[in-house]
């Protein structure tokens, strides 16, 4: 039976710590850090997100700057909004809350934020320090994974990564990170043939599709890594909403050593690589030691 890599212990452990430092910090710098979300439209989902962002800010004594436009919001009022905050000294961290209406183009917003400030590392520039080995801001969702594997001393190093999944917000930064942490890395996707076959390849196997239980027993390496990045709602037979991941967790559970389950598992730790950037880039910025 795998192990749970518990991302929810983890997240709590470090929202502790990050507590404690920014108590200590913000007595040398005058004033707590500060993150801005920034929401658009009524999406019930992005507004679950934001709420729980804004709790944990709170938790660890990040002060919330947070702005929630109507859907009708335009483009150059956006922009505009972005660059105020990028003046505002009390503000460290500046997220867009995606998906976005269709009538906003997020790559354009994404590109006004001050990549000093770009919470969520998905800014060109942090894309290409990332590229380069550079320190810079990293996108939180990969970085909560590296992280939770370091806390239980699973080393990619020399280790086959398999990632499936492409995106800008996921499995491009993942891919780069694992490589960049000496593992050996494929990145599959959705036109990959012989999918299965390439899964079973992997030490280390990372599931960020959005399509869920698509990761079956059979396509996992007996005592592989396997995490799952996947958060889908499903409605149960018994009419139920529950959230469920990418990967057959009850199947799967039998022949990998390790797995993250969902929830619990790179979620929280999602939101606590976000406090640990506005932190991180707060210290940049004022030249303070973390
Ligand atoms: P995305 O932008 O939709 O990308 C999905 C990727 O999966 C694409 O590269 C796509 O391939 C690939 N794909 C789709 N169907 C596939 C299939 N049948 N076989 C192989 N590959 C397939 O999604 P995302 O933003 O990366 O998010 C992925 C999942 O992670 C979602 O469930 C999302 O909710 C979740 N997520 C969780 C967190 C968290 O905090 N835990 C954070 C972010 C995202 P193509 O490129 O070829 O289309």
């Amino acid at each position: 039976m795998a192990g749970l890599l518990d991302g929810k212990a983890l997240a709590a452990r470090m929202q502790t710590e990050l507590t404690e430092q920014v108590q200590t910090l913000q007595a040398k710098a005058g004033r707590p850090p500060g993150l801005a979300v920034l929401m658009v439209g009524d999406n019930p989902a992005s507004a679950a997100y934001v709420r729980g962002k804004e709790r944990a800010c709170a938790k660890v004594g990040i002060a919330s700057f947070g702005k929630h436009f109507p859907g009708n919001t335009s483009q150059t009022e956006l922009e505009q909004v972005i660059q105020e905050l990028n003046h505002d000294e009390r503000v460290d961290g500046i997220l867009v809350q995606l998906p976005l209406p269709d009538h906003l183009d997020g790559v354009a917003l994404l590109n006004h934020i001050d990549p000093d400030k770009d919470a969520d590392g998905l800014h060109p520039t942090n894309l290409g320090r990332l590229v380069r080995g550079e320190p810079g801001l990293q996108s939180c969702t990969p970085a909560g994974v590296m992280r939770l594997l370091e806390d239980y001393n699973l080393e990619p190093k020399g280790k086959h990564a398999v990632v499936l999944g492409r995106s800008i917000l996921v499995g491009k930064p993942l891919a780069l990170m694992l490589l960049a942490a000496d593992a050996t890395v494929t990145i599959a996707h959705s036109r990959t043939p012989n999918l299965a076959e390439v899964a079973r390849s992997a030490d280390i196997l990372v599931a960020a599709v959005g399509r869920p239980g698509l990761v079956t027993a059979d396509m996992v390496k007996p005592g592989a890594i396997v995490v799952d990045v996947g958060i889908n709602r499903i409605t149960t037979p018994e009419g139920d909403s529950r959230l469920i991941g990418d990967v057959d967790f009850e199947a799967v559970q039998s022949t990998a050593s390790w797995i993250t389950p969902v929830p619990g598992g790179i979620g929280p730790m999602t939101v606590t690589m976000l406090l640990h950037n506005t932190v991180w880039s707060y210290c940049q910025r004022l030249n303070l030691a973390l």
